[in-house]
């Protein structure tokens, strides 16, 4: 299976060295939607990653990608999976390519609770489809 979009893989067909009870937190609502417990909106899909319409968008484009493997957030995951995290970044840019937002797009990862990180499993935003300001708020 691998790159079909709107079906996620049973937590059984996870990679080699996936780690039932590391690598997934039952009480996690983004390792519930990897294992098909939640529904979501998938629209395309890696080995390692996952990506799915936020449930309230912030753009006409608004894209969640998330790694399969659990990690609270990105920079723990960038720590101890590199490859995990590259994996979301490619997997991003599938994303923006499959919307026509190729052109300009935004990634936003709130890392921590400081920076409003409100669901603790590392997820990229994959935000297109109108202006962007900068700073952000
Ligand atoms: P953050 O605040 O950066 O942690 O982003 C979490 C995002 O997850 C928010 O934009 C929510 O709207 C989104 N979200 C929460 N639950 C779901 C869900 N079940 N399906 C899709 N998006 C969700």
């Amino acid at each position: 299976m691998g790159d079909e979009a709107g079906v996620a893989r049973p937590d059984s067909s996870q990679g080699e060295d996936f780690v039932a009870g590391v690598d997934t937190d039952p009480d996690c609502i983004f390792c519930r939607i990897v294992t098909g417990d939640i529904p979501a909106d998938v629209v395309e899909q890696s080995e390692q990653s996952l990506a799915f319409r936020d449930l309230d968008p912030q753009a006409p484009t608004h894209v969640l990608v998330i790694p399969r493997r659990h990690r609270a957030t990105l920079g723990q995951l960038a720590e101890d999976d590199p490859a995990a995290a590259v994996d979301l970044l490619r997997l991003a840019r599938r994303v923006a390519v499959a919307e026509s937002v190729q052109d300009g797009y935004r990634l936003v990862a709130n890392n921590g609770a400081a920076a409003q990180q409100s669901v603790f499993h590392a997820h990229l935003h994959v935000l297109g489809g109108r202006a962007f300001t900068w700073p952000p708020g």
